[in-house]
């Protein structure tokens, strides 16, 4: 078998999850061993299932987490070909589990936002990159028309992690998100 490692960045609202369940289900369809994994902290939409921003669920096996430790026995199970990963930034252990499994010769899916509201990197995700062998960079609509490529937190929240849809968050070009600094 030989490992893979894909990643799917981009701000919230571009279609990470989407894509991940698209390239996802395309190993369902072909009958290989696959599992999802969801941020067990992220109770948006389900609390079991990886959900996209519009209802969109993940079919079949999906384990929920906080440290991917927690379920590393059923990540490293022989028979799993596939393990799809969503919201990778929230894992503290991803790169070393993500980097192992690939050794292991699984195919990875690692969806995470490509920095957080202050642009500024999650760690993790920067250690990951090393490790990839396929990026893709997506991109959601700005208010202007424009492609958004930035998170914008419309509260004056100063956590780096507040989980939240379209009530704490809208995605914006570089130009809209400091307009969007002056008018907070
Ligand atoms: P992500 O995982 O990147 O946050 P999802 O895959 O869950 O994104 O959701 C993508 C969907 O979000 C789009 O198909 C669209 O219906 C919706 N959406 C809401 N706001 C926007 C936006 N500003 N730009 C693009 N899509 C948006
Ligand atoms: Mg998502
Ligand atoms: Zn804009």
């Amino acid at each position: 078998a030989r490992g893979h490692v894909c990643v799917i960045l981009g701000p919230m609202f571009s279609g990470k999850t989407t894509e991940l369940l698209r390239l996802h289900e395309r190993h369902v369809r072909a009958q290989k061993k696959c599992l999802l994994v969801k941020y067990a902290g992220d109770t948006r939409y389900d609390k079991d299932c990886v959900a996209t921003h519009d209802r969109k669920f993940g079919k079949g096996a999906t384990l929920k987490a906080e440290h991917l430790a927690d379920v590393r026995d059923k990540l490293f199970d022989k028979e799993i070909e596939v393990v799809s990963i969503d919201e990778g930034q929230f894992f503290d252990d991803l790169e070393d589990t993500v980097s192992r499994l690939a050794l292991a010769g699984k195919v990875v899916y690692v969806a995470a936002l490509n920095g957080d509201f202050s642009k500024k990197p999650f760690p993790q995700i920067s250690i990951l990159m090393p490790h990839a062998d396929e990026v893709t960079l997506l991109k959601a609509v700005c208010e202007c028309g424009l492609d958004a490529n930035f998170t914008f937190r419309v509260t004056t929240d100063k956590k780096v992690v507040v989980i939240g849809g379209e009530d704490s968050y809208k995605a914006v070009c570089r130009d809209c998100y400091e307009k969007s600094l002056v008018e907070r």
